[in-house]
C-alpha cells in the first residue's frame, strides 16, 4: 500500500474555528502526512481557540485572516512567500451568511444579505487563487480544495442564500480549474454531507435535516469529520494528480437518493 507523503509541503488552511470545524479535520490529516502547516483565524474571539489547537504542530504560523480585508489576505500570502517562498496546498473551509437569511424564505434575501454571503463564500475563493497561484507555481504546482454542500444543486430548506454561493463557489471550482490547470495547479470540492460545527449549527432545522440524511443515505449514517480529512488528504496528494474540477461527494451516498 502507497502512504500518502506531504512532508516538503506547506499548506494554508483557513477555517479552523474550533476542533469540531471541518477545516480542522483536514489540517489534522494534512499535518500527519508531513505537511507543513499554516492556519488563519477571523477575528480576535478565535484567536486563543486556534492558537491553542495550532500548537499540535508546533511550527505552524498562525495569522488573522477575515477574507473581505485585501490587506489581511495580501499579509497572509506575504508571509507564506517570506518563511516557506512557495505554496503547495490551499484549503478554502470557510462560509458565512447573516442568521436572518437562513431563517425565513429566500425570497425575502436582501441584497446585502446576498452581498455578505456570496463575498465570503464564494468570491474569496477566487481571490484566494489570485494570491496563491504565483506560489503555487513557483512549487511547480499545486492542490487548491473548498468545501461545498449539496443545497448548490437542490432544494434544502432554509438553506437559502448559502445554496446560491455553494453554486457560485462550484462554478468558481470548475472555472479556476480550467484557467490554472496549465500551470499544473489543481481545483477541487468536497461536498460534505452534514456535520455539526458552529456554522451549521447557524441553520434553522440543521437537526432535523441530519437526521433525514442518516435515516436516508445509502451507508445509514452521519459522516465522521476524519473521512472529510481524509479525502482532503488524497485531493490533496499526488494520488489525485489526474483530478481536478471535481466536486467530490462526502456524504455516505445521500447525493444519489431521490428521497
Ligand atoms: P465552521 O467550523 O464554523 O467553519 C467556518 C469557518 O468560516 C469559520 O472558521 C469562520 O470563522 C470562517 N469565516 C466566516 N467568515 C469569514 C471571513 N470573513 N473570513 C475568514 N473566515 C471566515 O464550520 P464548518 O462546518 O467546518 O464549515 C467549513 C466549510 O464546510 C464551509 O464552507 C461550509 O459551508 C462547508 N460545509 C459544511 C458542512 C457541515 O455540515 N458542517 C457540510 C457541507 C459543507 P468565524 O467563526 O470567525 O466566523
Amino acid at each position: 500500500m502507497r502512504a500518502i507523503d506531504l512532508s516538503g509541503k506547506t499548506a494554508l488552511v483557513l477555517g479552523v474555528a474550533n476542533k469540531r470545524s471541518l477545516a480542522w479535520a483536514i489540517a489534522e490529516a494534512l499535518g500527519e502526512a508531513g505537511a507543513q502547516l499554516t492556519f488563519t483565524y477571523q477575528g480576535e474571539r478565535l484567536a486563543k481557540n486556534v492558537e491553542n489547537l495550532s500548537k499540535q504542530f508546533p511550527k505552524a504560523p498562525v495569522m488573522a485572516c477575515d477574507v473581505t480585508s485585501d490587506e489581511q489576505v495580501d499579509g497572509v500570502f506575504s508571509r507564506i512567500d517570506r518563511e516557506f517562498g512557495k505554496l503547495d496546498i490551499l484549503v478554502h473551509s470557510i462560509a458565512y451568511a447573516r442568521k436572518q437569511e437562513l431563517e425565513g424564505h429566500f425570497i425575502k434575501t436582501s441584497l446585502q444579505g446576498w452581498r455578505i454571503a456570496l463575498e465570503i463564500s464564494a468570491y474569496s475563493l477566487v481571490k484566494l487563487a489570485d494570491r496563491a497561484a504565483p506560489l503555487m507555481k513557483r512549487a511547480g504546482g499545486g492542490s487548491i480544495l473548498a468545501m461545498t454542500y449539496l443545497a448548490s444543486q437542490r432544494v434544502v430548506p432554509k438553506y437559502n442564500v448559502m445554496g446560491a454561493a455553494k453554486a457560485a463557489l462550484e462554478h468558481g471550482v470548475r472555472q479556476l480549474a480550467s484557467e490554472l490547470g496549465p500551470s499544473n495547479i489543481r481545483v477541487n470540492a468536497i461536498s460534505a454531507g452534514p456535520v455539526s460545527t458552529l456554522s451549521a449549527r447557524g441553520i434553522s432545522g440543521f437537526t432535523g435535516m441530519a437526521s433525514h440524511h442518516r435515516r436516508h443515505a445509502p451507508l445509514r449514517r452521519d459522516i465522521e469529520r476524519q473521512e472529510v480529512g481524509d479525502a482532503a488528504l488524497f485531493l490533496s496528494s499526488d494520488l489525485a494528480s489526474g483530478i481536478t474540477g471535481e466536486i467530490l461527494f462526502v456524504d455516505a451516498g445521500y447525493n444519489i437518493m431521490a428521497i
